[in-house]
């Protein structure tokens, strides 16, 4: 169920109080935006994500955009991998790897409910 709610929040560098309206799914669906500062335009990105049990949201504000950051990671794990099992190889063990194709966050709501948000990790193959 996706629903929108009132956003407000503070710039990080004004200080200037912005308000708007945003799309935001139940955990663990999410949604993600950026957010321009309406007074020095300053940039940044807003996660949000409804709570699933009360008319909360919780949401994340960063510079950086975290599903960004979880697809770097990812890709950083994958690489690593390969190198394990390439030695692996030369060493004649197999290791065989599930990669997820979920990444967890974990949130919890004022009302007390604890969630997750699942983000996509890409398909890096
Ligand atoms: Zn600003
Ligand atoms: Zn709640």
């Amino acid at each position: 169920m996706s629903q929108t709610i009132n956003f407000e929040y503070y710039c990080y560098r004004c200080g200037t109080k912005n308000g708007l309206t945003l799309q935001c799914p139940s955990a663990p669906e999410y949604h993600q935006t950026k957010l321009h500062c309406q007074n020095c335009s300053d940039e940044t990105q807003v996660l949000v994500s409804h709570c699933p049990s009360c008319s909360r949201f919780v949401y994340w504000i960063d510079d950086m955009s975290i599903p960004d950051l979880v697809s770097g990671f990812a890709r950083y794990m994958v690489h690593s991998m390969q190198t394990m099992i390439d030695k692996a190889a030369m060493q004649g063990a197999t290791i065989g790897i599930d990669t997820p194709d979920k990444y967890p966050i974990n949130a919890t709501c004022p009302c007390g409910e604890k969630f997750v948000i699942e983000m996509p990790i890409p398909d890096l193959d």
